[in-house]
């Protein structure tokens, strides 16, 4: 059993840093000042390439710039402009390997989910380790290995390290702009969904849950939840527990080499928004917000699910593998180039025959269990809903700019790209889910 990390202000190197990229991980107040101290204690006197845009530069780049020097680290820039935002592609990547390669720096990142994706690709192009210092609650992916980048334009999860050092300084924190704090909240209450769907997993026997992971995501959510008014009001403590709440999440992944803990099917709605470019006022709409969406349209489901009536299950219609491919075909025709890395996906686990016939057998079995655990596991969708909106979050499709169709067939389109099981897969398999789907036509959701 490996130790597991405690994250709350505290340097992670002792706790289970053998099996973790992270071996320090600092939250609190002023936590600025000692990045110096820490990059020292990280990496030696190496020198250090701080990677910024016109906005994060301003935000803490004095003091953290000040903080490396007075520890005598020589210091180069690589700052990209405030505007056009910078976007996490093959270009930006380079630009940032590039300046790292005209010396030995080790990159210090500050910034938050798109700087950081860059300069954690970069620096595994030129294989060295890396410091992230956070501007933003906004994401769970400081943490984690693996960049979400677009190459030729195809949103995908790059292999790379997680980051060496992890510094959130509150004040900075709890001054980022509210739709940021509201993106990191719903990245966060994505792991009640998230751990509902590992629940029927392994219910189903499919991906048995790793206690001690489970607890690490699990525990530090609920501390938000309860937290919530305090972080709609920027109360620098409550933003740090969200910080590390979110922290957690990626040293969970991190254990478990496996994105399982903190992403069920509300995140795979989200990588179906982020493969159609999903835009607000002209730029993407954040990860966390698609997320939120995608937690909501879960949660209501979840709480849908009871009613739904399983009896007749081993009599419902199923599709061909051919029907199958044109409903796939059909739901990736805006990209039909993806089609090639789906079909296949889509294929090995697409059952039918006997193979279907058990698979019923077993939802039927196993559904009193899970649902069960599932009403422990989630919050009401009323009340999770008004908490998500207090604290910023999108709530609908509307919210994020796109239609109800287009909604559906996300939801859709989730269940068909990743050997994940969820409750969308249950859904499918048991040939409830377009009725499943109805229900967002009721009025309550
Ligand atoms: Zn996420």
């Amino acid at each position: 059993m490996p130790t597991l990390p405690v994250i709350q202000n505290s340097v992670v190197s002792s706790l289970g840093g053998e099996i973790m990229d992270t071996k320090i991980s600092v939250v609190e107040k002023g936590a600025i000042a000692r990045v110096g101290a820490l990059f020292v204690e990280a990496f030696g006197h190496s020198p250090a390439l701080v990677v910024s845009d016109g906005n994060t530069l301003g935000i803490g780049g004095f003091a953290l710039i000040q903080s490396l020097e007075q520890k005598g680290i020589q210091v180069r820039q690589c700052c990209f402009a405030a505007l056009p935002q910078v976007y996490a592609d093959e270009y930006s990547i380079e630009r940032v390997r590039h300046s790292l390669a005209q010396d030995a720096s080790i990159a210090v990142v500050l910034g938050s989910g798109t700087l950081n994706d860059i300069t954690k690709r970069a620096s595994f192009e030129v294989d060295r380790p890396y410091m992230v210092v956070a501007t933003a609650p906004s994401v769970d992916g400081y943490t984690s290995y693996g960049a979400a980048v677009s190459i030729r334009g195809f949103k995908q999860t790059l292999p790379c390290n997680a980051p060496t050092a992890v510094v959130a300084d509150t004040n900075i924190l709890c001054a980022a702009p509210m739709p940021m704090i509201g993106a990191g909240f719903g990245d966060c209450m994505a792991k009640f969904t998230a751990g509902a769907d590992w629940i029927i997993a392994d219910q189903m026997g499919l991906q048995p849950i790793r206690e001690d992971v489970w607890t690490m995501v699990q525990t530090p959510l609920r501390v938000v939840y309860a937290e919530y008014k305090d972080i709609a009001n920027r109360d620098p403590r409550a933003v740090g527990l969200l910080f590390d709440a979110l922290s957690a999440s990626g040293f969970a992944m991190q254990v478990m080499h496996d994105s399982r803990p903190a992403s069920g099917a509300e995140h795979l709605i989200s990588h179906i928004w982020e493969m159609e470019h999903l835009e607000m006022g002209g730029l993407p709409v954040s990860h966390g917000f698609k997320v939120a969406v995608g937690t909501l349209a879960m949660s209501f489901l979840y709480e849908m699910l009871p009613r739904m009536d399983f009896s007749s299950i081993m009599k419902k219609p199923a599709q061909s593998w051919e029907e199958r491919q044109q409903s796939i075909e059909q739901a990736f025709s805006f990209a039909p180039a993806l089609l090639e890395q789906i079909l296949p996906i889509s294929k090995s686990k697409f059952l039918s025959g006997d193979a279907l016939i058990s698979r019923r057998r077993a939802i039927q079995i196993a559904l009193p269990h899970m649902l069960r655990r599932c009403t422990v596991q989630l919050p009401p969708f009323r009340e999770l809903r008004q908490v998500m909106a207090e604290v910023g979050c999108p709530l609908t499709y509307m919210d994020i700019n796109t239609t109800k169709a287009n909604f559906l067939h996300a939801i859709r389109a989730a269940q068909m790209i990743r050997n994940r099981y969820t409750l969308l897969d249950l859904l499918y398999e048991a040939g409830f889910l377009e009725e499943a789907l109805g229900a967002f036509d009721l009025g309550v959701y």
